[in-house]
């Protein structure tokens, strides 16, 4: 039997299977809203057709032990790539989530788009035939990039903090062209780090809850009622592009963004913002160890200004404890909003200046949130790595394949009649 002739209700356990880890078939009953003979009869299936192992009578539960199912990790494989800032990542992930193979090398954005695409799709390729694998093996691709992105078509449309060349980029197809592999579909990365994580990070359990990448540029994966949000055209999430300065931060209105708007978060707090305010002030003579890079913009670097701090620099810990405290203003918008269980604090700048940034973030959203929910306002970093997106995209390739399977197995209920049951049990899930 192969998945796709599987029933709803078999693509139901097996999904939760996937996104579980590991479950007792009462836990399987539980996730899937299946009575338990329901589920220990398709458990039984999924393992005697080869898609789920049973590891035996592990887990004690309630004086007994019960046996815990897991999924094999070798039914599908997909691609994740992230176009970051400043990295280009690629990752290969097995069904159960894990890594089987990962590369990072530093984006060449000031090149051609076509050369980047063309070097992503080769290192997966190279991946596949590392790991013996065919193109029928792998079931999807999943693109994170940074930037502004139309999913639907699959497009790039701009990048504009890092080159004027990433406009009207048809990702999607260039990608889908170059591994002739069907399935490819494009996020934004905040997003695709979000979905990392629910799988494996400080959402796992949670339906509320908002990822903030804080890097070169800056983004928010929004997720509610445990679904991500994408808003009309993919839009929703663009955390860096609301106004902020001026006159709540009392910052100068001259701060141009990246986007051609006059004070965006990102235009003040950002990496690129921080590494180009720490080339002003060391023009202008300021007291810092930074002073050493004069004349040569290009040796500030996010990671030296994080290092100048974390040697209590003055100057560099009041530009990251500064940019905290607007970003902190910032969630505070999205706390009072949208009422998130808890915020992840990810990306590179975050996560290399951890509570250097972190700590003015919090104090500044507690002072600025509704008074009567501060306490509970719970604002954490991420522990994921950098190939966080990647995995997330890799993970969305899963979502869609198994998705598709889902609707065709509905289709052929109502065409026939033939499967065992009707829809799915899950009260969440999309038919259509
Ligand atoms: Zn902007």
């Amino acid at each position: 039997m192969k998945l796709s002739d599987m029933s709803i209700t078999q693509l139901d356990c097996i999904d939760a299977l996937r996104l579980s880890g590991s479950l007792t078939k009462a836990q399987l009953a539980h996730h899937t809203g299946l009575s338990l003979s329901r589920a220990s009869h398709i458990a039984r299936e999924l393992v005697s057709n080869g898609f789920v192992q049973d590891l035996g009578p592990t887990l004690q539960t309630r004086g007994r032990k019960a046996s815990l199912l897991q999924i094999r990790p070798e039914v599908a494989y997909a691609v994740g790539i992230d176009l970051g800032s400043e990295f280009v990542r690629v990752v290969l992930v097995d069904f159960a989530g894990s890594t089987t193979s990962r590369h990072e090398e530093s984006m060449p954005f000031h090149g051609d788009p076509a050369a980047v695409i063309d070097g992503v799709a080769s290192k997966a390729s190279e991946m596949m035939r590392t790991q013996h694998m065919t193109r029928q093996e792998v079931v999807g691709v999943g693109v994170a990039a940074t930037g502004i992105i139309d999913p639907a078509s699959g497009t790039c449309l701009t990048m504009p903090v890092l080159a004027k060349s990433w406009t009207n980029i048809p990702v999607v197809e260039g990608i889908r062209s170059k591994l002739r592999i069907e399935r490819v579909f494009l996020e934004d990365s905040p997003r695709a780090m979000a979905i990392s994580e629910m799988a494996f990070g400080a959402a796992r359990g949670l339906n509320d809850f908002v990822l903030v990448n804080i890097g070169h540029s800056m983004g928010s994966g929004i997720v509610v009622n445990g679904k991500v949000l994408r808003g009309t055209g993919g839009i929703a999430g663009e955390l860096g592009h609301i106004r902020i300065a001026d006159p709540i931060t009392r910052m100068e209105q001259s701060s141009v963004c990246c986007c051609g708007n006059i004070g965006c978060l990102e235009s003040v707090a950002s990496g690129w913002a921080m590494k180009k305010q720490a080339a002003d002030a060391v023009q202008q003579g300021v007291n810092s160890s930074l002073s050493s890079t004069k004349g040569n913009d290009a040796k500030i670097t996010i990671q030296r200004i994080i290092e100048a701090a974390q040697h209590d620099d003055k100057y560099a810990c009041n530009l990251i404890s500064g940019a905290g405290r607007v970003i902190g203003i910032a969630i505070s918008f999205l706390i009072n909003l949208l009422g998130p269980q808890r915020v992840i604090v990810g990306g590179g700048l975050a996560q290399g200046a951890g509570d250097l940034l972190l700590n003015p973030i919090i104090d500044s959203a507690r002072s600025q949130a509704l008074p009567w929910i501060r306490s509970g306002i719970d604002i954490r970093l991420s522990e994921l790595d950098s190939y966080s997106a990647a995995i997330g995209s890799a993970l969305i390739a899963f979502e869609r394949w198994i998705g598709e399977l889902r609707k065709n197995a509905r289709k052929r209920y109502l065409n026939q009649g033939s499967d065992h049951v009707a829809f799915s049990s899950r009260p969440d899930v999309e038919l259509t």
